[in-house]
């Protein structure tokens, strides 16, 4: 895939702009690290955003830091916390996420001009900043806006040490005495995930996963978390089940830094009771071509999520003109303008009656979808986020307040 790729779709001054702007820092060296290859909001995109920086000669890496499962049981709860859920988080623990940023720090080779450090696993890892050098930047994708003091006490202790903080939206970011900056996650149009298919391919996709067509179908794409509350979602389909025939899918495959899958999947699976109308697609991760499939085979998309962090998902959605219902969380408003690009949703009853209202009226569904992909088109689509990320990297080398390209 190139960049000239792109151009049919966003435009032709989009990719020249990426270009002057990468012109002013070819070569530069921009090492991305998070905890995970596969599974999750961050690997999805650096998969596609670091090859795309290649090609604009930046020279983007990407590397993973290892951890034990105690670590990532951790990490799960940091992450829980700092959403503002109630966990448990003992000395112990802290102790534990230290010790392993340490053994990585004496591992991993740091060397480069930029240090993109993703979310909060690997954050501590900036006490190498003294001797590696360079500018470090935190990106943080999750909504820290009303986070469990304590741990956000800790984290913040390593957080002021950055150069420069990236946050996904302006509500998730937190007073800080560092430079923050405000830029939104993305998806890539061209990626397996979000290409066009074919009538055949979705067809074979679908029998793939043993899906019949037969009636509409809802679904809801995400590892099983309870943050997503896929139970909530099987609540809302019976309501809508009782005036409308239609299947749900559940579908999550697992990350590999989310240890609390197993648990939600079974409480997933008690509550759908061996129904047959439901279907929880687990256990063997699908292709990327195969959410697409699914996504671009479903009647309504349902994200209906307790706390979010932005929710590709439902970017993913929308981009295949697909109605969505989402809850008003995290970045999801970002993307749902209530009754203009989908319906945003609060609590059981009120995404059963929105899943409703679009099943039984295709002609409104239709129209939202539309406006949901051009709005995408223009908010959240990678070529966006490439461009956001350059003004980034110039923004750390320049003090001054205006700069000439
Ligand atoms: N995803 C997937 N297979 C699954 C579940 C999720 O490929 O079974 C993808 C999904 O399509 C999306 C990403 O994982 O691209 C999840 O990102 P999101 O921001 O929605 O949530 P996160 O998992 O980061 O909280």
């Amino acid at each position: 895939m190139k960049l000239a790729d792109y151009e049919p779709i966003v435009g032709r001054s989009v990719i020249e702009e990426l270009r002057l702007l990468a012109s002013k820092m070819a070569g530069r060296e921009v090492q991305n690290i998070n905890s995970t290859f596969v599974g999750g909001g961050v690997a999805e995109i650096l998969n596609r955003m670091v090859p795309i920086l290649q090609e604009l000669g930046v020279d983007a890496r990407w590397t993973v830091i290892k951890g034990s499962p105690a670590f990532f049981e951790v990490t799960k709860k940091l992450h829980n916390a700092l959403h503002g859920r109630p966990e448990d988080v003992s000395d112990e623990d802290f102790d534990l996420f230290l010790d392993i940023n340490r053994r990585n720090m004496a591992e991993m080779d740091f060397h480069g001009q930029t240090m993109f450090v993703h979310d909060p696993q690997p954050c501590a890892l900036v006490e190498r900043k003294g001797d590696a050098g360079g500018k470090w930047i935190w990106r943080c994708h999750i909504d820290v806006s009303s986070p469990d003091e304590r741990v956000w006490r800790f984290l913040e202790r390593y957080v002021v040490r950055y150069d420069a903080t990236v946050f996904s939206a302006p509500a998730f970011s937190r007073p800080l005495p560092v430079r923050q900056f405000l830029i939104s996650p993305s998806i890539d149009p061209l990626s397996d995930k979000n290409k066009e298919l074919t009538s055949r391919e979705i067809d074979s996709a679908m029998a793939g996963m043993g899906i019949p067509r037969d009636k509409p179908i809802v679904t809801q794409v995400s590892r099983f978390d309870y943050m997503k509350d896929p139970v909530g979602v099987i609540r809302a389909f019976e309501q809508v089940r009782r005036s409308i025939d239609c299947r749900l899918v559940l579908i999550g495959g697992g990350a590999t830094d989310d240890p609390e899958g197993e648990k939600v999947l079974a409480q997933v699976r008690e509550a759908a009771g061996g129904r047959v109308d439901i279907h929880i697609v687990a256990g063997q991760t699908r292709s990327d071509i195969e959410i697409n499939a699914l996504q671009r085979a479903s009647a309504v998309i349902v994200q209906k999520s307790l706390r979010e962090g932005f929710a590709l998902t439902v970017a993913e959605a929308l981009w295949k003109a697909r109605p969505v219902v989402a809850s008003d969380v995290g970045g999801i408003p970002l993307q749902v303008r209530h009754r203009l690009t989908g319906l945003l949703s609060h609590g059981i009853d009120g995404t059963a009656y929105a899943v409703r209202q679009l099943l039984s009226n295709p002609d409104y569904a239709r129209w939202l979808a539309e406006n949901g992909r051009e709005h995408v088109r223009h908010n959240f689509l990678i070529t966006r986020h490439v461009r956001d990320y350059l003004l980034l990297f110039l923004a750390l080398d320049h003090t001054e307040d205006v700069i000439h390209l």
